[in-house]
Parts: C-alpha cells; structure tokens; sequence
C-alpha cells in the first residue's frame, strides 16, 4: 500500500517554481479509439496476427508473470496558477491511496 499526501508541495512547471499542489487520481480514462496506438492494435485484434496482441489483457506476458502493480495515473493541480499537470515517470503500485 502506497499512501501519498493529498496537498504537496511540488514544482509547477507552468510557474516554474515549487507551489503547494493537489493530487488528483484520474479513473476510467480509456485510450482514444483515435489514437495510433489503439488502431493498430485493435487492427491486429481483427484480422488476426501470430499471437499477439492478446485480445485479453490479463494474459499480457508471455512465459512471464502479468505484473500485479500498475502505472496510476495521477494529476497534479497548482493551487496558484490553477493549472494542472501529469508527471513523466508515473509511480507504479499495487494499491494507492491518498490521504487528506
Ligand atoms: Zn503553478
């Protein structure tokens, strides 16, 4: 269990300084259907290539364990500016909660 603070004090790079901030976890937020990304794969999901990508998500790894954490996606908002940002490198955890 990974467990951050609600109000951080963070760089905004909109005010390029650090500010307090609040953390947001952004829920059912799919990809774009008219992303790349998604068309190419679901293109291979339709007519069929090899074995991947697997339509099913949970068989993700082949010969690997399907990890058990996942990349949160969490959004940054600056209290002065009032705009919002995501980090580069999300944190990657199993369970997360954010406390007040
Ligand atoms: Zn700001």
């Amino acid at each position: 269990m990974v467990k951050i603070p609600k109000e951080q004090r963070r760089y905004c790079p909109n005010c390029d300084e650090h500010t307090d901030q609040t953390v947001k976890e952004v829920t059912n937020r799919s990809d774009s259907p008219f992303k790349k990304k998604f068309r190419k794969r679901q293109r291979k999901i339709d007519h069929g290539y090899g074995s991947f990508p697997y339509e099913n998500p949970a068989i993700r790894s082949r010969g690997r364990k399907n990890p058990t954490s996942e990349k949160k996606d969490l959004q940054f908002t600056c209290n002065e500016c009032g705009k919002s940002w995501k980090p580069s490198e999300p944190l990657r955890a199993a369970k997360l909660e954010i406390e007040r």
